[in-house]
């Protein structure tokens, strides 16, 4: 179609670059997200609120990094934080404990109060292993549940029911447990339950028929950044869970700092048992935090006879009634100093991120209702998702799977050739140095490319 030759005509250089990176990497990415048809734009460049790729074309950037990039691209705050630590310190990693871990720690629980403790990780994936390790560890059971078409990274025991068909979902009410990747262990299957998202009634039936093997609840408040959870949902949710002792996991690695400053645990009032946060606190380096009760914490907490597993002890000390969490790069001082000054930044500028995102929602509304599309733009705070769509409510994978995602690509190709960029049929995340200027600069492009859809 017309869109796509256009692309090909603009992007001969990521065309070219793709191939050769075949070459290097397993279908030329090191991220499969990072693919898709036909060839992913390779990026040169980023500035503000700007991308440009190889081809020197210019793009509003969307993407964000999937929402890392709270601050926009080479923000001088993050830049002067990331020198100042390293010229005061002399060294980019200690191995030990230092000042930045705990002056971090206690700038996240301000804005977290249902954190009463948290610990480092190197990432989202890493600190959603972390939340469920804790909660074998602290209640004894040994299965977790989590619902249908919620994501909380790329291993083994949360990559079941991620993005399935419909066609061998199990019904909406008792979802199956879908295996999404080859080489997962099908003994997940059986210790991953699959709950049915925004369904109160059928999520509490299987709860408690299962209460005494599971341990802990993991979701994503706001399911993919953008699918809300109900407000009453989410109020049963935290009760049933709370009757039945079975830990509640907010995994707010997308919603952490996006949503608002606390997350979407602050959008329902709802104090989860633990919350996993990564994406913004790490100012676009790789950091996760697993934050939650003390008690359910503490179960990592060393002992002071036998406190550490390291393997080039001749004896092993390590404690086995102490869980273990380990890492090299834990709480990098490099990695905090630049989630430091993210979030102190943001403190100022939350506000106009949600301002700029209304206004944007808003001009899309407009402008698709121009068009005679119906459309829905989801989500909360600083993330929404164009949804094009006739049904009323999209309340979870069922419903969005549903979406007209044709016309969705043939758009997000057209908006690419207008200098807009999202991955297609991703969702929007905006940042403090998106503008004015910026939501204009789209609104116009949107009108174009709405023009020209076939
Ligand atoms: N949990 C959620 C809700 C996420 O959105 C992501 C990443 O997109 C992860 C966990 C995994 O985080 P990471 O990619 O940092 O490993």
């Amino acid at each position: 179609n017309e869109a796509l030759s256009e692309f090909l005509r603009r992007t001969p250089k990521s065309k070219e670059f793709s191939a050769a990176a075949k070459h290097v990497m397993p279908g030329g990415v090191t991220a499969n997200i990072k693919a898709f048809d036909p060839y992913p734009v390779i990026m040169d460049k980023g500035a503000g609120a700007q991308l440009y790729d190889i081809d020197g074309n210019q793009y509003v950037d969307y993407l964000l990094s999937y929402g890392a990039l709270m601050l926009g691209h080479g923000h001088p705050a993050i830049t002067n934080a990331i020198q100042s630590q390293m010229e005061a310190n002399g060294t980019v990693l200690f191995g030990t404990p230092h000042r930045l871990e705990v002056e971090m720690g206690r700038k996240i629980m301000q804005h977290y109060p249902s954190m009463e403790k948290v610990r480092y990780t190197n990432s989202g994936t890493e600190a959603t292993l972390l939340a469920i390790r804790m909660a074998h560890a602290y209640s004894g059971k040994h299965k977790i549940a989590k619902f249908e078409g919620h994501y909380h990274g790329g291993y083994d025991q949360v990559l079941l029911s991620v993005n399935p068909s419909l066609d061998n979902a199990g019904p909406a009410t008792e979802p199956a447990s879908v295996i999404e990747s080859k080489g997962v262990d099908p003994y997940h299957q059986q210790h991953t339950v699959v709950l049915p998202f925004n369904d109160l009634d059928a999520t509490a039936e299987i709860l408690r028929k299962k209460k005494d093997d599971i341990a802990a609840v993991i979701l994503e408040p706001i399911q993919s950044g953008f699918i809300p959870a109900d407000q009453s949902f989410m109020k049963g949710l935290r009760e049933v869970t709370e009757e039945l002792g079975i830990l509640l996991i907010f995994d707010e690695v997308k919603t952490g700092f996006r949503v608002g400053l606390g997350g979407a645990q602050a959008v329902y009032g709802t104090t989860p048992d633990l919350t996993t946060l990564g994406k913004v606190i790490g100012g676009g380096f790789p950091v996760g935090i697993v934050g939650g009760k003390q008690d359910v914490l503490m179960t990592s907490a060393p002992t002071s006879n036998s406190d550490v597993f390291d393997s080039s002890h001749s004896k092993s000390s390590q404690a086995k009634d102490v869980l273990f969490h380990s890492g090299t790069y834990n709480g990098h001082p490099t990695i905090l100093a630049a989630g430091l000054a993210t979030i102190n930044v943001l403190e100022q500028e939350m506000d106009h991120v949600v301002t700029m995102t209304n206004k944007l929602k808003k001009g899309l509304s407009e402008l698709f209702g121009k068009h005679g599309i119906s459309m829905q733009t989801i989500g909360l705070g600083s993330i929404f998702n164009v949804v094009i769509t006739d049904k009323e409510t999209i309340g979870n994978h069922r419903d969005f799977q549903q979406a007209n995602f044709s016309m969705r690509k043939e758009l997000d190709f057209l908006l690419l050739n207008e200098g807009i960029y999202t991955k297609p049929l991703n969702r929007y995340s905006l940042s403090t140095v998106h503008g004015e200027k910026e939501i204009q600069d789209t609104l116009a492009a949107y009108e174009q490319a709405l023009s020209k859809l076939t």
